[in-house]
């Protein structure tokens, strides 16, 4: 199967799957997830299926990240933080849908690498630090979208702390107990509120960042 028709056949299962949204599924089918994943997989680049990124970290299945980001309810002049950079592949679709991404990755290397990527794709709109993502980016708080790309075992108090009124945070959570968990949490006026969006499955939010 060519390449082209591999594209087509993911978006059509990503359609099958409950994302509508024309601009998420426009900017997938845009993005070339291959430049994302490690050579030896590049060929697997438009399954709908986790891949391999090194420590021992993994590039998101397109479904989830897909679903998430229509989750987010992203508007174009909006300000976005993601914990969990990986292989950059969240952040740069988000990069296509508002006006700036700031992400927070424990691992140097993996870092290294999407920024590489960012500025192969020609990619400006994002900015990217190494660091212990539970901590938030402080200096450019509030956001008005956070995405955390790793499972927490439960909502991260400096990261709500850090979502604009009005705002809009995605975190799954994992705390052992049950099904791990999407969680959509909304600051109004009044404080949180939290909805649940259904199972799904992260690698671990690893307070503290990785040694060096
Ligand atoms: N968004 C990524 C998928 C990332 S997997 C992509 O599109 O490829 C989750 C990532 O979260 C991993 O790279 C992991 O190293 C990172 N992570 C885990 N705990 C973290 C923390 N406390 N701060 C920052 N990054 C963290």
């Amino acid at each position: 199967m060519s390449p082209a028709s591999r594209k087509i056949r993911l978006i059509m299962e990503l359609r099958r799957n409950g994302l509508t949204d024309t601009r998420v599924l426009g900017t997938m089918e845009l993005m070339p997830r291959e430049v994302f994943a490690p050579e030896s997989f590049r060929d697997q680049a438009y399954e709908n299926a986790t891949l391999p990124i090194g420590c021992h970290q993994t590039l998101s299945a397109p479904i989830v990240v897909g679903l998430m980001t229509q989750a987010l309810e992203l508007g174009e002049r909006m300000k976005v933080l993601e914990i969990g950079t990986g292989s950059g592949y969240q952040a740069a679709i988000l990069s296509r849908l508002c006006r700036r991404v700031y992400t927070i990755e424990r691992y140097r290397d993996l870092l290294k690498e999407a920024e590489r990527r960012f500025a192969k794709l020609g990619i400006t709109n994002i900015t990217s630090k190494v660091g212990d993502g539970t901590l938030g980016w402080r200096e450019q708080a509030p956001f008005e979208r956070i995405i955390v790309t790793a499972a927490a075992t439960d909502v991260p108090p400096v990261l709500a702390g850090q979502l604009a009124v009005g705002g809009v945070m995605l975190v799954p959570i994992d705390d052992g107990a049950g099904d791990p968990r999407l969680l959509r949490v909304r600051r109004s006026e009044r404080g949180l509120d939290t909805e649940d969006l259904g199972e799904m499955r992260f690698v671990p939010l690893v307070p503290d960042t990785a040694p060096e």
